[in-house]
């Protein structure tokens, strides 16, 4: 994600040094790596030319195998053969239907099915995250060996609907890889990079700021994403769809029409099961080019059936499940509350939106084509591509363009004693303005130093320094008398600027804080977890900040007071207060901020009596030479 900071000369990588940075698409059927080539995102195939690496890990005797390899034994391996694993990430047993709970033998660590879970297999129990730890490190090894070098970062994708234990299951697995995350990003957001549909805010045509529904038909999910693009900020209206229904259910349509067409009446070995729908599968794909194709299985001892089936018959059998995704559809547009005419254009996602039956049903019922120019398996990935390469860095200045919806650390500025007070807090949606009050702390200051930092911690030094600037010319007033507004304000660019203004006098000062790309989530993530566990610690040093604070400033006044009115003073009662102003000077250099409290106190009471004489002194003052009118 995102963050802001202020980008220093000299900082920006130079053209020649451009960071390896990968968009991942970890999906359940099939996984893709992309990255960008001369501006232009590309997937980056195996040495065989596939682009796609099947989401199937298996644990064999003495290996792990990953992909193509793993699939071949789906069949006679199936227990060892973990396939649409992200089915399983961030979630516990309880959370599982129940096809899923009979595929794989589960243990979980709590026993009482909440806890995490684990898939037992020949090599032990594996957690879904070492899985898909498993299908990310093949990414990255295909990755670092295509471009010759270390990667310095990906951006994987993650469904929009995917909760905050499965994102953080997702980043796991990621750091289990050995990956730096730069971001996660939501794939119809990613999908919708991928067109540019988000570049268009540039001036170049603004009608493609507007709604645009995103039709994700994958292997087994379905997914229907609505999203609105306003001034290059994605916003997620409405998410529908249904997480078990995808290409996997045509193949399932297609094995169960030859089985009735071949009257095989006694029920499939599992291999024999694997084979009918592998060759369902092809079928299908075929039948995306040709009119007919042919589903021929080998059932082993010389044993072999085939059907032909046409395209008609295909798409006869399967229009039930093109509807099914229609209902989700005409749901994500109430959910929007949008009409089908308000949809700007309907971006094709996932293998399965290949078949034709379904981009007609689709340009039926929105009365235009989908958007198909862009091969529907790689465009997730292509689109995290152009995302990972910005975050990165190495976009060039005018091209840079930020998906920022949420700022992800809190925004503040420092006060007296080293202490953060917060102006914008965390997960504030953008754009956002705030304005906060601050004064002066000593008599007559005509000059106030902000510094602006980013965090959670109490401690300025515990968060990140973005900013620092000066407001000069305030009128001279007693201390805490000034009204200095601070306003923070973040435009959808991400841009901060801040400013600041003495209210009575109206003298201001600003500064403009850029957007750069400086920490990874990872760094937030580790941010945000020290604040949590050092929440304690904080609060002890923000209390003892506080009591030093107190006591410099009471140490200040009466050393004033001792100027103006030591006459008020007898010895005796001088060398007093001096001793204790003494002591209080150095219990503040200390730790204890009680006794520096203390201390404080004991101070003030002593005083008290100083004070007492020098407000007489002051009345009489005042009232020197008045006549009783004057006064009343
Ligand atoms: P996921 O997002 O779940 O990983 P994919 O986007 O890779 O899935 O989609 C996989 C599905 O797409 C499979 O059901 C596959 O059969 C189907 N598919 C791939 N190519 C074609 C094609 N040419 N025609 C029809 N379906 C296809
Ligand atoms: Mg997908």
């Amino acid at each position: 994600m995102a963050l802001l900071q202020i980008s220093e000369p000299g900082e920006s990588p130079e053209p020649h040094t451009r960071r390896l940075a990968v968009g991942i698409d970890l999906g359940t059927t099939n996984s893709l790596v992309a990255t960008l080539r001369n501006a232009v995102p590309e997937c980056l195939p195996d040495d065989e030319g596939r682009t796609m690496l099947p989401s199937a890990v298996r644990y064999a005797e003495d290996d792990v195998e990953v992909g193509y390899t793993a699939l071949v034994h789906r069949g006679d391996d199936a227990l060892n053969t973990i396939t649409s694993v992200k089915r399983f990430m961030g979630r516990s047993v309880t959370d599982l239907r129940d096809e899923s709970k009979a595929r794989y033998q589960f243990t979980t660590a709590s026993g009482d099915g909440k806890g995490q879970l684990k898939i037992t297999t020949r090599r032990g129990s594996v957690s879904p995250i070492e899985v898909s730890a498993e299908i990310l490190r093949a990414l990255k090894v295909r990755a670092e060996e295509s471009l010759g070098g270390e990667l310095y970062g990906a951006v994987i994708t993650v469904p929009a609907y995917f909760d905050d234990a499965q994102r953080q299951a997702t980043k796991d697995a990621a750091q289990l890889a050995g990956l730096n995350v730069l971001r996660l990003l939501n794939e119809p957001t990613a999908a919708a990079v991928a067109y540019g549909i988000d570049k268009y805010v540039d001036g170049l045509d603004q009608d493609a700021e507007g709604c645009y529904l995103i039709y994700d038909l994958g292997g087994g999910t379905f997914d229907v994403s609505i999203l609105r693009l306003t001034r290059g900020v994605f916003e997620v209206l409405a998410t529908a769809g249904d997480t078990h229904l995808g290409g996997d259910d045509f193949d399932e349509a297609l094995a169960k029409h030859a089985l009735d067409s071949w009257q095989l009446t006694r029920a499939l070995s599992p291999a024999g099961q694997a084979n009918l729908l592998a060759a369902s599968r092809a079928a299908k794909e075929a039948l995306t080019e040709s009119e007919a194709a042919t589903i021929k299985v080998n059932w082993g001892c010389g044993f072999d059936s085939s059907v032909d089936v046409s395209r008609e018959t295909f798409f006869a059998i399967t229009q039930p499940l093109v509807e099914r995704t229609l209902s989700a559809v005409k749901k994500s547009l109430r959910d929007a509350k949008l009409k089908v005419d308000q949809i700007d254009g309907v971006v094709l996602v996932g293998g399965a939106t290949r078949m034709p039956h379904v981009r007609a049903a689709l340009e039926a019922h929105f009365g235009k084509p989908p958007l198909a120019t862009m091969n529907p398996d790689e465009v997730v990935a292509l689109g995290a591509a152009i995302q990972a390469d910005q975050l990165a860095g190495n976009a060039k200045p005018g091209e840079q363009h930020l998906l920022l919806d949420v700022i992800p650390l809190s925004l503040g500025i420092e006060t007296m004693g080293n202490l953060v007070e917060k102006v914008i807090p965390r997960n504030s949606t953008i754009p956002i303005a705030k304005a906060q009050e601050f004064t002066t702390f000593k008599d007559g200051q005509t000059a106030m130093a902000f510094h602006v930092v980013q965090g959670e911690r109490e401690l300025v030094s515990d968060c990140r320094s973005l900013a620092k600037f000066e407001l000069r010319g305030i009128p001279p007033m007693v201390a805490g008398a000034a009204r200095i507004r601070v306003t923070f304000q973040v435009d959808a660019d991400g841009l901060l600027s801040v400013s600041a203004s003495e209210v009575t006098s109206g003298v201001r000062a600003e500064v403009a804080v850029k957007p750069s790309y400086g920490l990874a989530d990872g760094e937030i993530a580790s941010m945000l977890q020290s604040a949590f566990t050092n929440a304690n610690d904080d609060m002890q040093a923000r209390a003892l900040a506080e009591a030093r604070v107190d006591a410099q400033s009471l140490l200040e006044s009466m050393h004033k007071a001792f100027e103006e009115d030591r006459a008020l003073l007898n010895d005796a009662e001088h060398a007093m207060l001096t001793s204790q102003m003494g002591y209080l000077k150095q219990l503040a250099q200390g730790n204890d901020h009680r006794a520096i409290v203390r201390a404080s106190e004991d101070l003030n009471r002593a005083s008290t009596e100083f004070a007492g004489r020098r407000m007489d002194k002051a009345v009489q003052r005042a009232l020197a030479g008045k006549t009783l009118d004057q006064i009343a």
